[in-house]
């Protein structure tokens, strides 16, 4: 009997109109877990090298993680995958709610999506009924519309994921929507499932699908019981939840103590965390505020400054506090107690629902500082319209930062943007949003210049002479609103993970600290010699991946102590250790790489800029600046790659991933340059200094 899982796939070819189910062996579970560890392996061992990822081998995953669908604390969460045609390489995208675990309460551990169908079609899951049926009606309609629609027609238990009109324009930028709201954003997946005609998956499970058996149900619960009340003494409300909600006020303060301190490690910070996300009820918003003032975020396309450019008065008026106000209802992903979401109610939604959830830190930023927007009305427009057409709110912030960029230099001229609602074009501008939205419209339906924006900012420079240099992003993916000079390790995570650009993608500069407290078998992660940045930057990566396999949230990783060994045997009745774990995130993560490596799609580019060439002369950023290749060296060699970023042979034997190994004779790599002897020289002293608090200072000045 299989405890955990279902060991049961559902394959879909949409061109002939059938599916069946496969049943991978046992270890394979053991040895990928699930999200999107599953999906690797049977994309890789499924998809021929080299295919064009909008074409009809393409093969699109929907991958619920090992946890999901158990009463595991944050662990609803689902992995879309499949090859990505923003970056070319290995693409993933995950999103919370409700849809990923009713995957697996409808007995199955993963979906995958092969072919493409002639006309709009949807899957309908109906206990234990499959169907693909006519979606014609729905083409057309944003995410919203699609889902009501659905919901009216099979009920209101039927749950959906669907594409709005950005995925049905094959935009480069789209992502998968579910529980009208949640979004699996990045990677360009979107176009992936608009390519193939389809236009959602529904899911409505009956009395008659299989129950998930777990080994050990009793212990599963009393670890749970025990978590949960952990967590319920943290968020208490007190004194510490009072300066937290006007932590915004703090943010001048904060810069100059992170200045000082280098960061806010402690103890302590777990419960600060908790009251931070949950307890406040401010959700991701409360990082609005002060991360654009301490460098965190990037602001003016990556070229301005916080304090100078986007000052506290402008910061509060899309502050965490100020969106918390129209806040109708908190609300929270499956099985997650800190709840960081709401329903905000906007009447001046130009649409007949009146609600929408609330923005993101990552949107507020993307399409608030990014772009120099402080209007709190125009943010929730611009972020309502996103979402119901399903465009990545991040990539389309840095496009609109990169428009204004390429019209403040005249590369672009008001005749540029002739269309139907501006015959005559208009000229947008720094400080100026008020095309904002006309510019997403376009985008998003491919009218004008909006069919080269569409694809994103790389795409987009390629068309557009002498703009490269304004289009920010790592290997095609726009970066995310966690400026890369803060810190090398964030950079190199954003160059060399298998999806780049992603901020929840394995840094020891975002994770070490949250690690150190969630799971104390992972030992320190101190950096005591030169190499041990690349060491440690290897062991997160290679144990986030199986996080990442359980479909827990990664917000939860900052939280505090988590049973995870523990979860992993009550759930399977495996007998788990702490190396097994890390092998198996180790495994996951080396075949992410060979599918980059097949496709020849490891890289290490990623805009000047973003790195401070030139840096900044002002700030918390003065004068930062990093090449990246003397740490992804070290990187390479703890993962057991090659210096071309390709995994070794006796890397791909020692992790049982034999399945690869005839792919090395076709492999492509990066090809390394040391160049900069001045950028050289500050990697090493920020390698020297990573455990001294005041680590900041020795990088300034060079
Ligand atoms: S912390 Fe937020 S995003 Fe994560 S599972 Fe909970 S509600 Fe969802």
């Amino acid at each position: 009997m299989t405890q955990g899982y279902h060991k049961k796939i559902l394959v879909v070819d949409l061109s002939t109109e059938s599916w069946h189910i496969e049943e991978p062996e046992d270890k394979i579970y053991r040895q990928y877990y699930g999200g999107y560890g599953l999906g690797v392996y049977y994309i890789y061992t499924h998809l021929k090298p080299g295919v064009d990822p909008l074409s009809p081998e393409n093969i699109l995953g929907f991958c619920p993680g090992l946890f999901t669908g158990t009463p595991s604390p944050f662990s609803g969460r689902y992995m879309v995958c499949g090859k990505s045609p923003l970056t070319g390489g290995w693409g993933n995208a995950n999103s919370g709610g409700t849809f990923g675990p009713e995957i697996k309460k409808v007995g199955l551990d993963a979906i995958f999506f092969k072919g493409k169908s002639e006309k709009p079609t949807y899957l309908f899951i109906d206990g234990k009924n499959i169907q693909l049926l006519d979606a014609s009606e729905l083409w057309g309609k944003d995410t919203i519309e699609t889902e009501n629609f659905i919901e009216k027609k099979h009920g209101p238990r039927v749950k959906v994921a669907c594409i709005g009109q950005a995925g049905e324009n094959l935009s480069r930028i789209s992502g998968i929507v579910n529980d009208l709201g949640r979004i699996a954003a990045r990677s360009g997946l979107g176009a992936v499932m608009g390519f193939k005609k389809l236009k959602a998956v529904c899911i409505r499970r009956s009395k008659e699908n299989e129950k998930l058996e777990l080994h050990d149900k009793k212990e599963l619960m009393n670890q749970i019981k025990q978590y949960n009340s952990n967590f319920k003494e943290m968020a208490k409300k007190g004194f510490m939840t009072k300066v937290l909600g006007s932590m915004g006020s703090l943010a001048p303060l904060l810069r100059i103590m992170k200045k000082n301190t280098g960061s806010f490690d402690s103890p302590g910070m777990a419960k600060m965390i908790v009251q931070m996300f949950s307890t406040t009820q401010l959700g991701t918003t409360s990082a609005n505020l002060v991360s654009a003032q301490i460098g965190d975020s990037p602001i003016k396309n990556f070229k301005g400054i916080g304090y100078k450019d986007f000052p506290m008065k402008k910061a509060k008026r899309i502050g965490g506090k100020k969106i918390k106000k129209l806040m109708k209802t908190p609300y929270g992903c499956f099985t997650c107690p800190a709840r960081c979401g709401a329903i905000l109610e906007y009447d001046a939604l130009p649409y007949p629902e009146k609600e929408t959830h609330r923005p993101e830190y990552e949107t507020c930023a993307s399409l608030g500082c990014l772009i120099l927007n402080d209007d709190l009305d125009l943010l929730l427009k611009a972020n309502e319209l996103l979402n119901r057409a399903c465009m990545d709110t991040i990539s389309a912030g840095g496009v609109i930062a990169y428009v204004y960029e390429c019209c403040e230099q005249g590369l672009l001229t008001e005749k540029d943007f002739k269309c139907a609602a501006y015959p005559e074009g208009f000229l947008p501008k720094w400080k100026d949003n008020s095309y904002l939205l006309q510019l997403l419209k376009m985008m998003i339906n491919r009218e004008g210049i909006g069919d080269i924006l569409a694809d994103g900012v790389k795409i987009a420079s390629e068309k557009l002479p002498g703009s490269k240099e304004y289009a920010i992003h790592a290997n095609g993916q726009e970066i995310p609103m966690h400026d890369s000079r803060q810190d090398p390790t964030l950079a190199l995570t954003y160059i060399a993970d298998p999806t780049p650009g992603r901020h929840t993608a394995a840094s020891l500069s975002l994770d070490k600290m949250g690690l150190k407290y969630f799971l104390e078998e992972l030992g320190s992660f101190e950096v005591n010699n030169e190499n041990d940045l690349g060491k440690q930057q290897a062991k997160i990566a290679k144990f986030k991946q199986a996080i990442e396999a359980t479909g827990m949230c990664i917000l939860s990783l900052n939280m505090g102590a988590y049973p995870f060994l523990e979860i992993i045997r009550a759930i399977t009745g495996w007998n788990v250790s702490i190396d097994e774990v890390v092998e198996t995130g180790y495994r996951i993560q080396t075949l992410r790489q060979m599918f980059n490596a097949r496709e020849g799609a490891i890289r290490h580019y990623i805009s000047q800029r973003a790195i401070g060439s030139p840096p900044l002369i002002k700030g918390p950023l003065k004068e930062k600046s990093y090449d990246l290749e003397p740490l992804a060296q070290d990187y390479y060699e703890a993962m057991g790659y090659q210096k071309n970023g390709v995994p070794k042979k006796e890397t791909l034997e020692l992790l049982n991933l034999n399945l690869a190994v005839e792919d090395l004779s076709n492999a492509k790599g990066v090809t390394i340059t040391l160049e900069n002897e001045y950028i050289k020289k500050q990697i090493t002293q920020f390698k020297k200094s990573f455990n001294n608090p005041s680590r900041i200072q020795p990088l300034t000045g060079g």
